[in-house]
């Protein structure tokens, strides 16, 4: 048996070593440290942001928005329903009500119209909800310009959960810049890894630094220990502050060698007629973090799920594309605004291998794999 060829394998670049011995070497290896403000101020340099609070986790930064939002118990929040479950899980932990919006197919991010559509139709009911929650998905942004002017239109803020978009563009604009709040994550399976994190960004410092106070126990300015706020521990560590920092000198690699891996696939799987790729419009420029194909069964023979059994027997790791969260039994008493979109991508959609460290034989070995089950049937 060959070696197993993963989804999104942690890549590392050789400079972790160096500020993790750094940490280890001052003894700064508690929470906080220079590493931590060091890794913040390099991401808000690189993303244009004005402020970054490095967290233990991506969910967390989008509990932290939403508490600083003032979201709470009742109030309804509007979420991607095309996602991982991470972005919703935390409208329930403040005891809010998701609801879901469908993609388009332009960009299979939230769906601008229906967005519209939806925040029109909760104002006559008098039940805006308190925040809209835009996922960048797979690394592609969201088409933020009618995005956000429906928003603004009702008031409303929007918190960016840009948790697989580090290095995308909008316009020209970074990821984790469109909103009241943005969120990154630096979990194993991005486009870089901590070894598990997140950053929460936002363009108000009193914001960053009320979250910063919640993340750190919420202590009051005294000396001894007074509390007036319920708060969490969800900073990041001084460690893996060193592991991010030497990871993000090479984002723009990164992000060059996923999208490189896109352009092969396309390359040799788009020949057939039955297999399409996830679409980049002309706004966008995608980090690729996971190349997405829409397997069309009438054009070819097999299902998406053939093609994924076909790639596990040759030890290949590919995934269906996330199950949306209205069909989720965690989430099935949750409105839901379309759907019908999220459904068809879940149903056809699949996830290449797509780590940025693939050679380009395990490339051939993916791509040979889908097409000895076409040839087969085909
Ligand atoms: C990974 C991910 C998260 C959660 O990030 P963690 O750091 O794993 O908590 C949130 N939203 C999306 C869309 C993600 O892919």
């Amino acid at each position: 048996m060959k070696d197993k060829i993963w989804l999104s394998p942690p890549h590392m670049s050789g400079f972790e070593m160096g500020f993790v011995k750094e940490a280890f070497d001052s003894n700064w290896v508690a929470p906080l440290g220079p590493n931590v403000t060091a890794f913040e101020n390099e991401m808000c340099r690189y993303t244009g942001a004005k402020n970054g609070v490095a967290l233990c986790s991506g969910t967390a930064a989008i509990h932290l928005s939403l508490i600083l939002l003032g979201v709470g118990y009742g109030d309804d929040v509007f979420c991607s329903g095309l996602t991982f479950a991470a972005s919703a899980n935390a409208i329930k932990y403040v005891g809010a009500n998701p609801v879901f919006i469908d993609s388009d197919l332009a960009s299979w991010n939230m769906d601008p119209l229906l967005l519209a559509e939806a925040l029109e139709s909760a104002h006559k009911k008098n039940r805006l909800p308190k925040a809209v929650i835009v996922v960048d998905l797979y690394g592609q942004c969201a088409d933020y310009d009618p995005i956000i002017e429906a928003c603004k239109k009702y008031d409303v803020p929007v918190i960016e959960d840009s948790a697989e978009a580090l290095g995308a563009k909008y316009k020209g604009r970074a990821a984790g810049t469109f909103g009241e709040f943005a969120v990154l994550s630096f979990n194993g399976n991005k486009i870089i890894t901590s070894s598990g994190g997140g950053m929460l960004l936002t363009p108000d410092s009193n914001q960053a630094a009320a979250a910063l106070n919640l993340a750190t126990q919420a202590r009051d300015p005294a000396p001894h220990y007074q509390h007036s706020k319920v708060g969490y521990n969800y900073r990041m560590s001084n460690v893996v502050a060193g592991i991010g920092r030497g990871q993000l000198k090479v984002i723009d690699e990164r992000v060059a060698a996923r999208r490189g891996n896109f352009d092969f696939y396309q390359k040799h799987l788009g020949v057939f007629e039955g297999i399409r790729f996830m679409p980049e419009p002309d706004w966008s420029f995608s980090n690729r973090w996971l190349t997405c194909i829409i397997v069309d069964e009438a054009k070819l023979g097999v299902n998406r799920e053939d093609l994924r059994l076909q790639l596990e027997k040759d030890n290949i790791e590919a995934r269906p594309v996330w199950k949306p969260m209205h069909m989720q039994p965690v989430f099935k008493d949750c409105l839901s605004v379309g759907g019908r979109v999220s459904e068809y991508l879940f149903k056809d959609g699949l996830c290449l291998p797509s780590g940025s460290s693939l050679t380009v034989e395990q490339l051939h070995r993916v791509v040979e794999s889908v097409k000895s089950i076409l040839k087969t049937d085909g």
